[in-house]
Order: C-alpha cells, then sequence, then structure tokens
C-alpha cells in the first residue's frame, strides 16, 4: 500500500470497497476539507466551547448557539453532499455512511451532527404518525443549506448506562398532546429543529419497558422555543458539535410508534450512532496512520528516515493490518445494517446478527482509535503533544469514541445478551461461512464463544472483557481474509 492510498479517506474506501458509486462527489467533498474545511475546523477545535447567547436585549430567551460563520459552511458541505438526504433518495445507507468515514479523516466531531441528523429522519420515517412524518420529514431531507437538523437525547443526569434506572423526564397527555418535563444532561447538536428523546409516559412501567420515544420540534406550534439550553460544556474535543444541558418544561412534542415497544426504537437510534462511532473511528485511525506516516518518511534519526528503522517500519505494518481489519469490522456493520435498517419488532436473525456485530465493532474500533491517536503522538516525539500540530488533536478527539453511545462494558454486555438471548454467536459464525469463510478457519471464534458462554453467570460478566475483545478482534481478522 502506498502512502496516497493511506492520506486520502477516498481512495481507502475504494482500495477497500472497490468502485463507489458516488466516488466523484465523495472525492469533492476531500477536495473541499483539503481546500477550505482542514482550516475551518482547526480554528474552530482551537477557538473551543462556542458560545451560547441566551437572551435578546429585552430579557426574552433566545437560546442562540454563536459559531464562526466558517462553522455553518463546513457542517452544510456534508449536508449538501447527502449525510441524511441520500438515505432516502437512494434506500441505503451506505453513502451517508462513506460521506461519514471522509467527514471523521478531517473532523471526527462533525460527523455527530450528521449522524444524529440522520437517526432522527429514520424513526421519523418508521414510526411517526403519517400527517407528523409529513410535517417535519421533509425538513431534515432538504438538499440545500435550509436544511433542518436532529438530536438524539436520552441521557440524563444520574447516568448513561443505566436508561431505565435514570431517565426521569415524563411525558404527560394533555388536550391531545404529549407534553415532556424533564432534564436532559449530554444532548449534543443542541439548537438542532428537532430532536428524539427520551421520556416516561407517566404512569409507565419502571425500567427500560416503561420508556418510549418521542420527537421533539425545537419550536412550540405558537413560534416560541420548545425546549431550553442551559449551558454548553466544555469539552477535550469535539468541538464541531456543540454539546449543552437542555431543559424540558412542558415541550411539546410527538409520540413516534408504539409507547409499549419504545425501548427498542431507542435502541435502533442508537445502533445507528454505533455504527457510526464505529466508522468515525476508523476514520480518525486512518487519519493517525497517515500523520504518523508522513512524518516518519521525513525524521531522520541515526542516519535514515525513522519509517526506516526495523523496530518502527515494523509497527507501522502491524498498525495497517489493523486498520484494514478495523475498516473491515466497521464496514460489515454498515453492510448489515443496511439490510435490516428498516425492520421493525419483531426482528429477524440477520437484526440479532447485526447487532452483535454492531456491538462487537464499536467495541473493538473505539479502542482501535484511542490506541493509534496515542501511537501516532509517540512517532512524533515531542512533536506529538504540541498544540499546533494535528495528532494532539487527534487524540483529543478520540477519547470520547469508547464512552458516548455506550462504554466498552455496555458493549460487553448487550453483546454477552443478545449471543445468551439470541445465539447470535452462532449467527455470526454461520455469516462468516455465508461470506466465504472456511468453516474450519472459524474454529478459534468459536472456541472463544463457547468457553465464555459456558462459564458461571458472576464468571461470565467479570471475564467478560478479554473473551468480547477476542471475539471482536478474530472477527475483524477473519473479515480480513474474506471476499469483498
Ligand atoms: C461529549 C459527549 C456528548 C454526548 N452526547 C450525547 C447525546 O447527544 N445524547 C445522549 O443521549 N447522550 C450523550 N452523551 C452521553 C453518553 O452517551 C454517556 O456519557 C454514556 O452513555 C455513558 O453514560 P455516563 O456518562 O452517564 O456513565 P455511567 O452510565 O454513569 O457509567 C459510568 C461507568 O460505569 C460503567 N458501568 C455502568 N454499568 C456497568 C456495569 N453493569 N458493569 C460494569 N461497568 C458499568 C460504565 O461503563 C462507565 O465506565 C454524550 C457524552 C459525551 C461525553
Amino acid at each position: 500500500m502506498d502512502a496516497g492510498i493511506i492520506s486520502s479517506p477516498t481512495s481507502y474506501l475504494k482500495h477497500r470497497l472497490g468502485p463507489l458509486p458516488a466516488e466523484r462527489q465523495l472525492g469533492d467533498l476531500e477536495a473541499w476539507w483539503q481546500r477550505s474545511g482542514k482550516v475551518s475546523s482547526a480554528t474552530i477545535d482551537r477557538q473551543g466551547t462556542p458560545w451560547l447567547r441566551m437572551f435578546d436585549r429585552f430579557g426574552a430567551r433566545v437560546d442562540e448557539i454563536l459559531y464562526p460563520p466558517e462553522y455553518w459552511e463546513m457542517l452544510r458541505t456534508g449536508y449538501r453532499a447527502g449525510a441524511v438526504w441520500r438515505a432516502f433518495a437512494e434506500e441505503s445507507l451506505l453513502g451517508p455512511y462513506q460521506i461519514g468515514y471522509v467527514t471523521s479523516f478531517f473532523d471526527p466531531g462533525l460527523y455527530c451532527p450528521y449522524i444524529v441528523s440522520l437517526a432522527t429522519a429514520v424513526p421519523l420515517f418508521k414510526y411517526a404518525e403519517s400527517s407528523v412524518r409529513e410535517q417535519f420529514l421533509p425538513f431534515l431531507l432538504r438538499r440545500d443549506d435550509s436544511v433542518w437538523q436532529g438530536a438524539t437525547w436520552m441521557t440524563e443526569a444520574g447516568g448513561g448506562s443505566d436508561l431505565g434506572a435514570n431517565v426521569e423526564t415524563v411525558a404527560r397527555r394533555s388536550e391531545g398532546k404529549w407534553l415532556l418535563t424533564g432534564e436532559k444532561y449530554f444532548a449534543s447538536n443542541a439548537g438542532a429543529d428537532l430532536a428524539v428523546v427520551a421520556a416516561r409516559p407517566e404512569g409507565g412501567a419502571s425500567g427500560v419497558r416503561g420508556l418510549a420515544l418521542f420527537l421533539l420540534p425545537r419550536r412550540k406550534v405558537d413560534g416560541s422555543l420548545n425546549y431550553l439550553i442551559r449551558r454548553l460544556k466544555d469539552k477535550t474535543g469535539t468541538r464541531s458539535v456543540p454539546t449543552g444541558e437542555v431543559e424540558l418544561h412542558a415541550s411539546e412534542a410527538y409520540l413516534l410508534g408504539d409507547a409499549a415497544k419504545g425501548i427498542y426504537s431507542i435502541l435502533e437510534v442508537l445502533n445507528l450512532s454505533r455504527v457510526a462511532n464505529s466508522i468515525g473511528s476508523v476514520g480518525l485511525s486512518q487519519r493517525a496512520l497517515s500523520e504518523a506516516w508522513t512524518f516518519a518518511e521525513k525524521r531522520i534519526a541515526f542516519g535514515k528516515p525513522i519509517i526506516d528503522q526495523p523496530l518502527l517500519r515494523r509497527q507501522f505494518d502491524a498498525r495497517m493490518e489493523t486498520l484494514k481489519a478495523a475498516f473491515c469490522l466497521a464496514w460489515e456493520c454498515v453492510t448489515l445494517l443496511n439490510q435490516v435498517w428498516r425492520e421493525t419488532p419483531p426482528y429477524s436473525e440477520r437484526y440479532h446478527l447485526f447487532r452483535l456485530v454492531a456491538h462487537l465493532s464499536k467495541y473493538w474500533t473505539a479502542e482501535v482509535a484511542v490506541d493509534m491517536a496515542e501511537w501516532a503522538m509517540k512517532v512524533h516525539g515531542g512533536m506529538g503533544v504540541l498544540a499546533e500540530y494535528p495528532v494532539e488533536r487527534l487524540l483529543r478527539e478520540a477519547m470520547v469514541l469508547p464512552i458516548w453511545e455506550g462504554t466498552p462494558h455496555r458493549q460487553i454486555l448487550d453483546g454477552l445478551e443478545v449471543m445468551m438471548r439470541k445465539k447470535a454467536h452462532r449467527l455470526l459464525l454461520d455469516y462468516l461461512v455465508e461470506r466465504g469463510g472456511e468453516p474450519e478457519t472459524l474454529t478459534p471464534l468459536q472456541a472463544v464463544a463457547e468457553t465464555w458462554l459456558a462459564l458461571e453467570p458472576e464468571a461470565r460478566e467479570a471475564e467478560g472483557e478479554s473473551y468480547f475483545r477476542a471475539l471482536a478482534e478474530q472477527t475483524a481478522r477473519t473479515l480480513t481474509l474474506l471476499p469483498r
């Protein structure tokens, strides 16, 4: 592989996937990033937390998030390219996830607005009453700069892992409307025109079974603000997406689907983002590898470029293989999601297989991204920790990838659950054979799964990480050996 492929996300996509249907558009997007986006992105990162103007001069709440104009141009470039509308125009998620890959190579935080907008559009399309869908969906699918943005707000101050215990937002029925009251503690893409929000209909069951998914517009029917932004968070990275605390005070909302099945829609939303997290992790990993390569080719130590020193060369070769494995796992996840994203409960076996692969991929690719970013920093030596060069930022951007959309523990325990309840590990083995894997090469994978599941319940959970990591890594490495 040459350095040119590693330095270009579109070239790497093409190298791994073959001809891309929207290759020219992806190339245009990448050229825009090289020409203008990189500078805008660095500026926004250096500026830190954007500014929240809460009141106008007459004391009325306005809650405007003030980014420089370059931010809006950067953001809208991806929407115009099709980060959301392509999913519906092409009836396929492949294009939007490819746009996510190119975006993440340059600015992983910016992928967040795109995926949460897509993850708003999908349940709106699938579960809203037709009048609500017709009223709101077209705004999210606009191809010009008037496009609306979405957001996905589940987490509250008590914690995100245990949503069943910690979502205190209540949905009340009043004069034919749903009114939500509560607070969302981590609300990315704050200021969005629409959000999908987890809330508990009054009198509903306790735990996750009592949660439902609602569509929350930015403005009430009378035009006033429907939610308030209490503050924006000061973060180590992902400064290209504003993350705020949001207050809901009898905020008008629309129920999406059957309240009794709300937890399924909430998990569908999370799964769209988990796949994006995988794609974003690999995009960031490619960038880190590319930056390390560029530096190592020019940095001279002991009489030759450091990339030609055997110890470092070996590390580059190993990282290149890891990138390939991470890409294959993340892309397999996109492929499976693309087969099942329109399903509703009760789900097919393919959906359960997708869930397992999504957990494996979210877990492992995020770990790879953090490791790759940290290693790229080390390759740069002291230059790596200087804020003026890109690798310092890559490590800051990578740190959130294992945390949001569910921490490693969540991925492991949810992955275990789908293996226990749906035998998803067997579905995975069958799928790998269907994809061209030799049954005998899958024996180690099978052994890991069966040994893990045979443990006593307490040990199964306590020792889960090493088994899950082995399963993820072996699945990824197996995928690298299969035909495209
Ligand atoms: C920058 C940023 C943006 C975000 N944006 C959004 C957003 O837009 N919408 C949204 O809904 N959320 C958002 N989040 C929240 C994110 O999804 C949560 O941070 C995440 O799900 C973890 O929840 P928590 O932080 O409350 O940690 P907790 O749930 O309190 O967990 C703390 C620790 O305990 C561990 N733990 C919990 N249960 C177990 C267990 N059974 N076994 C072992 N370990 C366990 C966790 O893995 C974690 O390590 C955002 C977070 C960040 C940092």
